[in-house]
């Protein structure tokens, strides 16, 4: 009971973020970073299911429940199927703010299924696979919520910790709906983290991406008896594409344009009567990403005009940038650096050997993993892909970070990655993200002033004029994507 009593005061108290710096072995000493150091088996456990279900986008059902059953018994209220889709959730425990919000994702990629082996060896042929390490990642971030759970139960600090369970980020775009839904709506901050090859704070702004299906009518006829009736939607897909390509001169070097043709007809002495072309869209800014959609729109319409087709477009996704914030980085580093990094034992070492050699990487290089990167200077873009959480960004305060999952050198989306994140390599990286949580949002629930700063810092950055608008409009959660595809 004194015990408490005194870890109560101390909640109060609001001592500064410097006093942290001084004993790390007394930060360490929390409870909790005690049940993440003793839960080591459980989250190893549970991590390995989701690797081993791997579902793909919207389709997360056994996933998606086993995080929200795990969350429920550690005395989490659950809000399911939000936004209205079926595998997304809030997880809340606490009371009154400061609100603190953690990002989970366990979406898998279609193609990836692959054992925990050196070599190629999916576990299903053509099945999923967690090639962006999904599964560690939400676990992870459930792993995280319930540690500060116990804190905040222990100390009987003020505050609220919320769990967003988010679908779907692979494409589909679960927090764009749920942004637009208001569902991360009287969140102070939110805390994000992917799993990486290195730890550090990720600054990127990263770019923002819409996602368009173009879809060409033409007239069907016989190809050689009578061409002249027919109108080829394939000709009009072609057409389109080669006009995209030659737009390429004519933007920023910083621009990503790709495609894929989805159908493209169905034999070659059949007119092809139907066509479809999807289209990624990337810039690190969204108002550019805006103007050269336009133009990509003009290409279709001029290639249905020149074909005699008709073209239908549906935007499937659409992604913001990522709004850092400086304030909430600079806690997470300081805390990131605490934690440290991943340290392997023999057979990992081993393992993560193996992983490089196949990946043609120097194994020298996986030293990294133990080694915390420095915070580096905000920019526009440091990588090129996109994330759902740049829409958070713009919403709520945001800061993610990575820790060493995968081997250096190896990329991601890759059967090497999805062979490493399925082992106590990536359980170790997980408990080290959910540590990087916990001390973060006690730094946050103990000194609200520093949420201040970090909302200010945010305020100014957006703009007073900011309304946050959807690039994907109005549509509605694309709940089939991958099933269409498959
Ligand atoms: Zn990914
Ligand atoms: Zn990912």
């Amino acid at each position: 009971m004194k015990s408490r009593y005194i870890l109560f005061l101390l909640c109060l108290c609001s001592f500064p973020l410097q006093t942290y710096s001084q004993n790390r072995t007394s930060i360490l000493k929390n409870v909790a970073i005690q049940h993440l150091d003793l839960s080591f088996e459980l989250y190893d456990r549970l991590q390995k299911t989701i690797w081993r279900n791997a579902e793909l986008g919207f389709l997360e059902v056994k996933s998606s429940e086993l995080l929200q059953q795990h969350l429920k018994e550690n005395g989490f209220k659950i809000e399911s199927g939000v936004a209205g889709i079926p595998t997304a959730f809030v997880a809340t425990y606490g009371s009154g703010g400061p609100v603190i919000g953690i990002l989970a994702e366990f979406d898998a990629l279609p193609g990836l299924s692959q054992d925990t082996v050196s070599f190629r060896k999916p576990l299903v042929e053509g099945g999923g696979g967690h090639g962006c390490g999904h599964n560690v990642f939400g676990i992870g971030s459930m792993a995280g919520a319930i540690a500060i759970k116990h804190w905040l139960a222990q100390t009987r600090c003020q505050g609220t910790i919320k769990l967003f369970g988010t679908p779907a980020e692979e494409g589909g775009g679960g927090k764009v709906y749920m942004a637009r839904e208001g569902v991360f709506n009287n969140v102070d901050v939110m805390l994000d983290w992917h799993p990486g090859t290195n730890n550090f704070v990720n600054v990127g702004s990263g770019t923002a991406v819409l996602m368009v299906d173009y879809t060409f009518k033409g007239i069907a006829a016989h190809a050689a008896n009578n061409p002249e009736k027919g109108r080829s939607a394939l000709d009009a897909v072609e057409a389109m594409d080669f006009m995209v390509n030659m737009m390429r001169e004519h933007v920023l070097p910083s621009t990503r344009i790709h495609y894929v043709i989805q159908d493209g007809g169905e034999a070659p002495n059949v007119v092809p009567t139907s066509a479809k072309v999807s289209y990624y869209i990337r810039s690190p800014r969204r108002d550019v990403l805006r103007s050269i959609a336009e133009w990509v729109d003009q290409a279709a319409e001029g290639a249905a005009k020149g074909t005699q087709t008709q073209v239908k477009k549906e935007i499937i996704c659409g992604f913001y940038e990522k709004l850092d914030n400086r304030a909430l980085s600079k806690i997470v580093q300081k805390n990131l650096e605490i934690v440290g990094g991943v340290i392997y034992d023999a057979r990992e070492q081993h393992f993560a050997e193996e992983i490089a050699k196949v990946s043609g990487q120097d194994p020298t290089n996986i030293c990294q993993v133990k080694e915390v990167l420095p915070l580096v200077e905000e920019t526009l873009s440091t990588w090129s892909g996109s994330t759902d959480v740049g829409d958070v960004s713009w919403n709520v305060p945001t800061t993610t970070f990575r820790t060493s999952v995968f081997v250096p050198g190896t990329s991601l989306h890759s059967w090497q990655n999805v062979a490493v994140c399925g082992t106590t390599i990536g359980t170790k990286a997980l408990l080290n993200a959910a540590k990087v949580f916990s001390l973060t949002a006690i730094d946050l629930y103990s000194n609200p002033k520093l949420i201040q700063n970090i909302r200010n810092e945010f305020e100014k950055k957006r703009g007073k004029n900011f309304k946050y608008t959807p690039l994907l409009g109005d549509r509605a959660p694309a709940l089939d994507y991958r099933v269409a595809r498959k």
